[in-house]
């Protein structure tokens, strides 16, 4: 919760959906219990014109806005792209840091690491972090230095969430080279 309001950034999609729906529920027993006649009426007529402008966007039999390509475009983040799009960063941004920084260069990696544990917007991953980052500090001292580090972070998270290390071994062929065979040269 943020705010008194569920933190979207820190749920999977179905379980904000199911959260929003139970939301809606509770509104409109509430809404039942309380209102008068004529705002039933209104609640209805709303409802009816809602209906129409959904049915509106219902191209070839499929309803567009909830088709899963168009939420990927245009919904916010939930916990799981975001974290996709944060890692695709994180270890990219290490992939292509230099493999001999200059005293500037890791001075502002340290700080953008710092900052970005301070900001990120699921607060317990970045608790988790946070509390990572203070076992074992950022190490800036090369690409592979700081790439290694991200990929330790990064299986924490996977060990938590019960899905499988990634060998660390692989990290510059994933995120940097891309397989030997060629697969991801087009
Ligand atoms: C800092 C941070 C903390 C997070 N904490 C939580 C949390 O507490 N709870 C929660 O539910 N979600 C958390 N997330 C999101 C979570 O890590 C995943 O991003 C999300 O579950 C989607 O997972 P995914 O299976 O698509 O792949 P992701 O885990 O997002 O991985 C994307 C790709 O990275 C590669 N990869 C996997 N592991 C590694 C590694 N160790 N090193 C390099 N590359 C790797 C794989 O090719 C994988 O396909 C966090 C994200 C971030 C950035």
């Amino acid at each position: 919760m943020t705010n008194g309001k569920p933190c979207r950034v820190c749920t999977d999609f179905k379980s904000w959906s199911r959260l929003e729906k139970q939301k809606g529920k509770q509104e409109s027993h509430h809404d039942k219990s309380t209102s008068s006649g004529e705002s039933t009426t209104a609640t209805a007529t709303a409802a009816a014109s809602a209906a129409t402008a959904a049915a509106s966007v219902t191209v070839a039999n499929k309803d567009v806005s909830t088709s899963e390509e168009w939420r990927k475009n245009n919904c916010p983040a939930d916990v799981e792209t975001l974290g996709r799009a944060t890692w695709t960063l994180l270890h990219t941004t290490a992939a292509y840091y230099p493999e001999k920084p200059a005293p500037s260069q890791r001075d502002s990696m340290k700080r953008f690491i710092e900052s970005f544990a301070e900001h990120y917007p699921c607060w317990f991953c970045k608790n988790d972090f946070q509390q990572a980052m203070a076992q074992e500090p950022v190490q800036v001292e090369s690409r592979e230095r700081l790439s290694q580090w991200l990929c330790r972070r990064h299986n924490e998270v996977n060990v938590k969430l019960n899905k499988p290390e990634f060998d660390c071994t692989k990290v510059f062929e994933r995120w940097l080279n891309g397989p030997p065979d060629g697969k991801c040269d087009g």
